[in-house]
């Protein structure tokens, strides 16, 4: 049997079965050259532990008879070295380049950051700041001020602060200001937000009892009205902004439960969900109610997410009158749901951008894709066809056809957004539904992973969010070679 460093790689031998006392020892491993470079950039620990996992591989498949001798090749053992440390090494956290259509996309992360808040967040993070710091009098300062005047003067409130998220924001304003009293809700608006928000579930945790009123499709003041008693401790609107309530249907607005509630004596809050600051209706998108216009109507809360519509970091935006807010803020359960200062640099950075409106469309990028003509990316469509078409041939057509995308993140859930793209067709019918899954998964296995969608034999790639082209265009040649 030869030694490992005896073997030759085209002899008989390099294809025979290797006996596990001929595997090399760590220390070998860590001699080889190019794993001594490692060594060198990666230190002792990291790389000598990648040796003894690979070993112990190799000698699994030794006592499986299934190593041969060209598996011990130093170019082999190098390659392998290399390999197990640069995967050990690699974040689990990727960007993507996503081409399913939908612009806010929840397991894809949702809002982009912008320039502005990319900076602000890297300065910030990097040196001391006065988070909780008054600079003016040199004591203690709370982290609420860095953002509340700027989220009063965007919405009219009178108070604000900052949570987690809009989940957290929504079960701390229930436990603040209804804890072991009841809640009162439309029957129309009990949502469901991925799985695991609902909205019974969050009154349960926030201690509140639900008291739901009206019918699935029809709510009136009266239903309201008569719901109330001593143990009430709040009234609540929800918007429904992952689903539709059309047809034979009536609700009662924000201005009309807050007058009702306030007759009373109790206090009115509404969650918005996604909450756009500014009227999307000035772009062509459809209108989504904006905290202003609630904060206006009469709501002592309003409850909206950072990282949807706003275009900000995960956050949960609480604003309204001064003594809800306040009875908020004081509420224990708000320290256990504060906003870390990473976020809070990155959305205070966000909005500071709504101080200039009009830049809006060039500066956020949540609107700035929203807002892109169909007519434009259809142009990209057009322009990039050739080169996807020689990457998939001889197996798959590929089209430039109009799309309908979403803004996502259950913002404005049945309006589409039209928009353009490339179709991927298979060209055998035979086997289609298989070679489709096959070029996802080749998509999907590009180092920049490449996230499209299958509909009707195709595989569709929305390219509203693709920016910029280069990285997509220059893995290409991999995808080409993955389909060979
Ligand atoms: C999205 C949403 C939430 C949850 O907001 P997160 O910021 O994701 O926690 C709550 N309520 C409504 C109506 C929503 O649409």
């Amino acid at each position: 049997m030869a030694r490992p460093h005896e073997s030759v790689v085209d002899g008989s031998e390099a294809r025979s079965p290797v006996h596990p006392k001929d595997l090399p020892s760590v220390d070998r491993l860590l001699r080889l050259p190019a794993v001594a470079a490692l060594l060198a950039e990666h230190g002792h620990s990291c790389v000598a532990d990648q040796a003894r996992q690979l070993i112990d591989r190799l000698r699994a498949q030794a006592l499986a008879g299934a190593l041969t001798a060209q598996a011990l090749e130093p170019a082999s053992l190098e390659a392998r070295m290399g390999e197990a440390v640069r995967q050990h090494l690699a974040p689990r956290m990727r960007t993507v380049i996503n081409l399913t259509g939908t612009v806010i996309h929840t397991n894809l992360g949702r809002a982009l950051l912008s320039d502005a808040a990319l900076q602000h967040l890297l300065a910030m993070m990097a040196q001391p700041n006065n988070l909780e710091y008054d600079l003016a009098s040199g004591g203690r300062g709370d982290r609420d001020t860095v953002v509340e005047e700027l989220l009063c003067q965007l919405t009219g409130a009178e108070a604000a602060t900052v949570v987690n998220n809009n989940a957290a924001a929504v079960l701390l304003t229930i436990a603040a200001l209804a804890r072991g009293r009841e809640v009162i809700v439309s029957r129309g608006e009990l949502v469901e937000i991925g799985g695991a928000f609902r909205m019974p579930d969050v009154m349960a945790s926030a201690g509140a009892t639900l008291v739901e009123v009206g019918t699935t499709n029809r709510t009136h003041p009266r239903d309201y009205e008569q719901a109330i008693t001593e143990r009430t401790g709040l009234l609540m609107k929800v918007h429904t902004s992952n689903y539709a309530v059309q047809g034979f249907t009536t609700a009662v607005d924000e201005a009309e439960i807050a007058r009702i509630a306030h007759a009373r004596g109790l206090p009115m809050a509404t969650d918005l969900g996604s909450g756009a600051l500014v009227d999307m209706g000035q772009w062509g998108l459809p209108h989504e109610p904006t905290p202003r216009e609630k904060v206006a109507a009469g709501c002592d809360v309003v409850t909206f997410s950072g990282d949807k519509l706003l275009g900000g970091p995960q956050a949960g935006l609480i604003v309204g009158s001064r003594e809800a807010v306040g009875r908020i803020r004081k509420f224990p359960m708000k320290r256990a749901l504060r906003m870390s200062k990473l976020p809070l640099a990155a959305l205070e950075a966000t909005l500071m951008l709504y101080l200039r409106p009009e830049r809006l469309t060039q500066d956020l990028p949540t609107l700035r894709l929203l807002t892109r003509p169909a007519d434009r990316i259809r142009a990209l469509a057009e322009a990039l066809q050739p080169a996807v078409q020689q990457a998939v041939a001889p197996r798959f057509d590929v089209g430039v056809c109009d799309l309908l995308g979403q803004i996502g993140s259950g913002s404005l859930p049945v309006d589409r957004l039209p928009s353009a793209g490339l179709a991927l067709a298979p060209v055998q019918r035979k086997g289609a539904g298989r070679a489709l899954d096959e070029l996802a998964t080749a998509l999907r296995s590009l180092p920049q992973p490449v996230i499209g969608r299958i509909s009707e034999d195709r595989l569709l790639l929305d390219l509203r969010c693709l920016e910029d082209a280069q990285p997509f265009l220059a893995q290409l040649p991999q995808l080409k070679e993955a389909l060979a």
